[in-house]
């Protein structure tokens, strides 16, 4: 099995390391990444100037490891168009240093990197967590390298785009992994303004808001302790999809919890 590693939070980020450490157990992996932080990129994409590519000394002794002047859509691109010869089985973005949920994924250039697999045919996986937390970055380590394996042997892997968020608690006081949809809020709704002396500046806050009602939501899910999965593209039937999402996901809780140790 071979996997593209990829992020938005820069290539020395500790959660893509965190990520490509447990994934190398079950497949060959290729890093490309920004070679900086490029958090909220979005989908940009870099058409006006040429890019370049370094190869880098891989913090994890042996990964092919290339850093990309541009963004996570470039690095995605990139590696499919030019880097990486072969068959790719899965991209996986991550692991994002916060939480990417409801309307913000689309502002997430960690959920973007993603997307540019899974537009190019490959099933694709964007995963993040909470900041800050050595805890919860392991557990969606492991997790990424169960769904990993579970979704090379499902029926039809290129028709899934996961959005996987795991919240900051510990692996045991994790009662389920909730399939949800994102919830249709945004936490970037604040400007702050000041004043330097000379101007105005003026700064776009994230505020989270109570937590959302809906409990068929990621930030709902994720809020109760919960892991959520929340597939965001598929060509498939609905009744199809949540078959093979149920199918994916069944189990896995327990698998996860075996598998820490
Ligand atoms: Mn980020």
């Amino acid at each position: 099995m071979k996997i593209l590693v990829t992020n938005d939070d820069g290539i020395f980020a500790d959660g893509l390391w965190i990520l490509v450490r447990e994934l190398i157990s079950i497949a060959e992996v290729v890093v490309v990444a920004p070679d900086r932080e490029q958090s909220a990129a979005g989908t940009a994409v870099t058409l006006w100037e040429p890019l370049r590519i370094r190869r880098v000394n891989a913090v994890v002794p042996g990964v092919e490891t290339y850093a990309v002047e541009g963004t996570p859509s470039d690095s995605v691109l990139l590696a499919l168009g030019s880097l990486i010869r072969g068959k790719i089985d899965l991209v996986v973005s991550g692991i994002n240093w916060g939480m990417n949920l409801g309307d913000d994924i689309y502002i997430s250039g960690t959920v973007s990197a993603a997307l540019q697999g899974y537009l190019h045919g490959h099933p694709a996986l964007a995963v993040s967590s909470q900041r800050d937390s050595e805890v919860s970055f392991q557990t969606a380590a492991r997790l990424a390298t169960l769904l990993a394996g579970r979704i090379k042997a499902s029926p039809s892997p290129n028709n899934l785009f996961l959005n996987v968020n795991v919240p900051n608690v510990p692996l045991a006081r994790i009662n389920r992994i909730q399939i949800t949809r994102l919830a249709n809020e945004s936490h970037i709704n604040t400007v702050t303004e000041g004043s330097d002396g000379k101007r105005n500046y003026y700064w776009l806050v994230r505020q989270r808001q109570d937590g959302s009602r809906d409990r068929k939501t990621d930030v709902w899910a994720v809020d109760h302790g919960h892991i959520s999965v929340t597939p965001l593209f598929s060509s498939l039937p609905t009744k199809r999809l949540s078959a093979l999402l149920n199918n994916l996901c069944s189990g896995l809780l327990e698998e996860l919890t075996g598998s820490a140790g």
